[in-house]
């Protein structure tokens, strides 16, 4: 079976969250259970870009409206990614050094037409085109619809919904940008009076993921405007929970961390990347270490962290030390709490993947108070990395993490993303961390729980047997 996923992201070429780490992760587990799958992204100007050398196999124009791009496809001359991949590169649109802008209505577009494009030119027509998010949210109905791809009309696409807060949305006035269709069927580009390729794509794709089994359900009632329509299409939902790539987060061989472990010496291999932490930020490490990684952005309810920071450090028993990125009034308020509680609290402000590593490897505790959070990959890192999850009952937060209150429970649960929960959910961890003989256990237990690809690939495999 060819599998082709089709992403705006994917790890290590160009990260922004856990979309990436999905896509660079779950082709590899195909690709070793004997399913051809490959990725094509975008070509950026990134890190990873600058320090590998590319070929082009194939060259080409598109047309956006009345606008004509050259386009080509690369690939990667060393690839060890354990999956083959391909980069789009529109240098006049997507040759940029981030991965989203306030405006990528054309980006994007012109991404998923120089992907049918290129794909229309191939000696054998993919089994199925998996898209990932909006990004890649029209691809569905021009297979369907339009007239340069009814080669693909009985191709089965997937759309896998990462998150439904973003949707992609342009005004009708755009329309001509996409290839010509039947414009009786314009309907499948709209909801709510715009083009939203999220809904689009839930309409015209043969199947909807999300990336959780809760997920799935919330979205019935809170999808930013998609509620019904996601109730409508039900039938051809289902949630298949993300995994984890088992071999780039594994605290035994991870490069990134300053002191390798696995559960014979959990203890000491901890003890050096927290005091590692504790040194370069300042902070006591007789006292537990309380981590937060993520987006700054309302759905991780990081804006609710001020005042509980101030709450749990007025009682001066706990550290805490931030890593994240995103609105700026936010990051603000975490530079200057820095001056309030020196010695107690620092947080970097900034996107660094190799220092992520060291808070999963070093901190004691992990906040993810999110509001929504359709999978989360950062508890089940911790998980891995012997790090206690202290989550809101949300999304796939619930769908993996048990509390300890319950049989065999291992992090600590709360119910509502408000200053009161994370406090007090705080408080039960200060609690566990006293009882040194039962954090260790946990410790230990968590890091026994497997979340690796292997059960959530073979979901994906069923899936596509059964439309192919
Ligand atoms: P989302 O995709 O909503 O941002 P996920 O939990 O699915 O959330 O994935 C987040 C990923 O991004 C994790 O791998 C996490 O470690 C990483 N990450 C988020 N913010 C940062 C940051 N500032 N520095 C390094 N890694 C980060």
């Amino acid at each position: 079976m060819d599998i082709v996923h089709i992403s705006a992201e994917c790890y290590p070429i160009a990260k922004v969250g856990g979309l990436a780490d999905v896509v660079g992760a779950l082709p590899k587990y195909q690709t070793a259970s004997q399913i051809s799958s490959k990725v094509i992204m975008p070509y950026y100007d990134k890190a990873f870009t600058q320090s590998n050398t590319f070929t082009a196999i194939y060259e080409s124009q598109l047309q956006l409206g009345d606008t004509t791009y050259n386009f080509s496809i690369l690939t990667l001359n060393e690839n060890t990614l354990g999956f083959d991949i391909f980069f789009v590169n529109v240098p006049d649109l997507l040759f940029k050094d981030y991965v989203y802008s306030a405006n990528d209505t054309e980006r994007f577009l012109a991404f998923q037409i120089a992907t049918l494009n290129w794909l229309l030119t191939l000696d054998k027509t993919p089994d199925i085109l998996h898209c990932h998010d909006h990004h890649t949210g029209l691809i569905p109905f021009m297979t369907q619809e339009c007239y340069d791809y009814t080669v693909f009309k009985h191709t089965p696409t997937i759309l896998t919904i990462h998150n439904a807060q973003y949707q992609g949305w342009f005004p009708h006035d755009k329309v001509g940008l996409i290839p010509a269709f039947n414009f009786d069927h314009v309907g499948l580009l709209d909801w709510g009076g715009d083009i939203n390729p999220l809904a689009s794509a839930i309409k015209c794709a043969w199947r909807v993921t999300t990336v959780s089994p809760s997920y799935m359900e919330e979205l019935k009632t809170s999808a930013k405007g998609l509620e019904s329509l996601l109730s409508a299409e039900s039938d051809k939902c289902v949630g298949i929970l993300n995994g984890i790539d088992w071999k780039v987060w594994n605290p035994k061989t991870d490069p990134f961390i300053k002191a390798n472990y696995d559960l014979r010496n959990v203890a000491s291999g901890r003890l050096t990347n927290k005091n590692y932490l504790c040194e370069r930020f300042n902070l006591d490490i007789n006292k537990p270490l309380f981590g937060f990684i993520g987006r700054l952005v309302y759905e991780k309810g990081s804006d609710l962290f001020p005042d509980a920071f101030r709450q749990v450090l007025e009682k001066n028993e706990a550290s805490i030390l931030l890593l994240g990125s995103g609105n700026k009034e936010q990051e603000a308020q975490f530079e200057a709490l820095k001056s309030e509680y020196k010695g107690s609290y620092n947080a970097f402000i900034g996107y660094d993947e190799k220092l992520s590593h060291v808070v999963y490897a070093g901190a004691d505790f992990l906040l993810m108070p999110s509001r929504v959070e359709p999978c989360g990959l950062n508890q089940m890192y911790c998980l891995r990395y012997g790090t206690i999850p202290i989550v809101r009952r949300i999304g796939g937060l619930k769908d993996t993490i048990t509390d300890i209150s319950e049989d065999n429970g291992f992090g600590l649960c709360h119910n509502e993303a408000s200053v009161s929960d994370i406090v007090g959910a705080v408080d039960r961890a200060m609690t566990l961390y006293k009882d040194q003989t039962k954090f260790k256990q946990i410790r230990k237990h968590i890091m026994k729980i497997d979340h690796s690809w292997d059960v959530s690939a073979k979901q994906y495999i069923n899936l596509y047997q059964s439309i192919n």
